[in-house]
């Protein structure tokens, strides 16, 4: 639970922090940014021109852009307040509550967000699949097919669910480190982000969808939490079109698992897909979908299908090449090693650019 006296006193921290801290320079350095590995995405199946927003920028936080973040949330200023407005107010807050005076108090807070913890609940009233309409029992029902289908280590993180696209962005800034810029963009059509030990959940753009298309996206992204849980939680920050691959391959097969969709229809559409927009010749390198910063890339120059969807075949092809097995052991082998490299080598006994001459042999017989 977020209270505001706390966070005061954390974002005063980091105010601190910022005078003296550089955060990790940004993608392409060569250095891993941050601890922590997260991605967001924005998936409207029948939105092309969605965008995904991945986290890890690592911009360097800059005491004002802290301090405008402090007042939207300190304050509860609306998102179209005067800017200098909230400076000001944000200023007086932090400045009154760390002399003692209390003032915080006087003002009035966010709601709390609701948080639900991701796990198997004690409940035996399990609601059909298909009636499923709350996040408890979504949750509830996916982690079930995660552990016992697939035998997978699903990590007690918490679901955050932010009502107001203003509290989700002061969360992408307090639990994954995103600059205030971009975590702007980002809660603007984001739906959902993983770090910081949870999934935060833009409410605003997830109840759009239906409940079956909520289920898909929790397994997505409850599946990154599995990655991470696998990886010892070093950051997963290359060979992402494996990363996200995997995520969807679960993704749909937990919803074929709870009767709520079918894999084979799933793989019939996204080939239909692919084909439609020009097949193999027209799909983004394994290269090009590499670190987070070339997978946003890659998704904004071909889109959506030609990154997520592709992946998602292209992890089916490496299942049946090697394992599925096989790519729960690529995970595991980052709990010792950090090298992509070496791991891909590890659990698959080829080298990654071998697997990309079978995987586009692979592809064109799919997609021819
Ligand atoms: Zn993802």
């Amino acid at each position: 639970m977020l209270l505001c006296l706390p966070t005061a006193l954390r974002i005063a921290a980091k105010m601190e922090a910022s005078r003296t801290t550089r955060f990790a320079p940004p993608f392409g350095s060569g250095r891993e940014p941050f601890g922590s590995f997260a991605i967001t995405k924005a998936r409207r199946r029948h939105s092309p021109g969605s965008q995904l927003i991945s986290q890890n920028a690592a911009y360097p936080f800059h005491r004002e852009d802290v301090t405008r973040q402090a007042g939207r949330r300190l304050a509860c200023q609306p998102s179209d307040a005067d800017t200098s407005h909230m400076l000001r107010a944000s200023r007086a807050v932090i400045i009154a509550f760390l002399s003692g005076v209390g003032m915080a108090q006087s003002l009035p807070c966010d709601a709390a967000p609701r948080e639900i913890p991701i796990a198997i609940t004690e409940s035996s009233d399990r609601p059909d699949p298909r009636k499923i309409a709350d996040y408890a029992s979504a949750i509830d029902a996916i982690v079930r097919v995660l552990m016992q289908k697939f035998d997978l280590p699903v990590p007690r993180h918490t679901f955050t669910i932010y009502r107001t696209r203003e509290e989700f962005e002061a969360a992408l800034i307090e639990h994954m480190r995103l600059a205030p810029a971009l975590a702007q963009s980002t809660a603007s059509f984001a739906q959902a982000a993983v770090g910081g030990q949870r999934i935060l959940v833009n409410e605003v753009e997830v109840e759009k969808l239906s409940w079956p298309e909520r289920i898909e996206l929790i397994a997505h992204e409850i599946t990154h939490t599995v990655q991470l849980e696998l990886a010892g939680h070093r950051s997963l920050v290359r060979q992402q079109w494996l990363t996200e691959g995997f995520a969807e391959w679960i993704a749909y097969s937990v919803t074929e698992s709870l009767g709520l969709d079918d894999l084979s229809r799933q793989r019939a559409r996204i080939i239909a897909l692919l084909r439609a927009e020009g097949g193999v010749g027209s799909l983004p390198s394994l290269a090009e979908m590499n670190t987070l910063a070339q997978f946003i890339g890659a998704r904004r120059k071909y889109g959506f299908a030609a990154t997520f969807s592709h992946s998602f075949l292209i992890v089916e092809c490496l299942m049946k090449r090697h394992s599925f097995g096989a790519v729960v052991e690529y995970f595991r082998h980052f709990k010792v090693s950090g090298n992509y490299a070496a791991n891909f080598h590890l659990a698959f006994g080829e080298k990654v650019e071998d697997f990309e001459a079978e995987s586009a042999r692979c592809l064109t017989r799919l997609l021819i």
